[in-house]
């Protein structure tokens, strides 16, 4: 079995983040907490791309849908359709067109509880409510009343990957396997050994 301190997850600077210039400020985070990036390219990814990235987990359409119905009810407004299937197609649509229209930065980190630590670090999806201290509560301002209002996605820039088994089939993905690079970081020694 792989050691833990080789866990990897997917990190994408969506088009917003390139656009902010807030590529570094990102990076820096990662670095910061003793993550080790072993895979980073910049490209404009095509709708098949984005499709694929998002229907790797044949349910995420209906979570999605069923994700912004339940935010509707719970502001006590109705929802745009009844059906999660349809609400998440919808949702699909605007992502494609968000993340197709620049380049984004796709990366790879490693590093023990690589997952769940870049996921604490990003934040909630809608950066109104995402924590102060992370980079979707501390660099951007929207929310889903803004998104849906002007039929968008939530632009939030930065995804990462949700769960250890999503983040293995997205770094397949984004990534071929000599794309990825094995080295040693010095502080690796101070993290992990005894
Ligand atoms: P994440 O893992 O926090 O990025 O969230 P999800 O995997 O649930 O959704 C993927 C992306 O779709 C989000 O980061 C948003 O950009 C967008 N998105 C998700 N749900 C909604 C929604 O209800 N409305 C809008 N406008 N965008 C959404
Ligand atoms: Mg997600």
């Amino acid at each position: 079995m792989k050691h833990i301190k080789h866990e990897q997850t997917l990190v994408i600077v969506k088009p917003d983040g390139i656009q902010r210039s807030l590529v570094g400020e990102i990076i820096k985070r990662y670095e910061q907490i003793g993550l080790k990036l072993v895979a980073m390219k910049m490209l404009v990814p095509s709708g098949d791309l984005v499709e694929k990235h998002y229907t790797i987990d044949p349910n995420w359409v209906r979570l999605a849908g069923e994700k912004q119905i339940a935010n509707a009810r719970a502001k006590g407004e109705t929802p745009a359709s009844e059906f999660p299937v349809e609400v998440g197609t919808v949702v699909l649509g605007h992502l494609k067109k968000y993340l197709t229209s620049g380049p984004v930065i796709a990366m790879v980190w490693e590093g023990a509880h690589a997952v769940a630590i870049v996921r604490k670090m990003i934040g909630g999806t809608e950066p109104l409510s995402s924590d102060v201290g992370t980079i979707r509560g501390d660099f951007v301002l929207d929310s889903y009343v803004l998104a849906n209002q002007s039929g968008r996605a939530i632009r939030n820039l930065v995804h990462a990957s949700g769960s250890v088994k999503e983040a293995v089939d997205e770094i397949k993905h984004w990534f071929k396997n000599e794309e990825i690079v094995e080295y040693r970081l010095v502080q690796e020694a101070i993290l992990y050994e005894i």
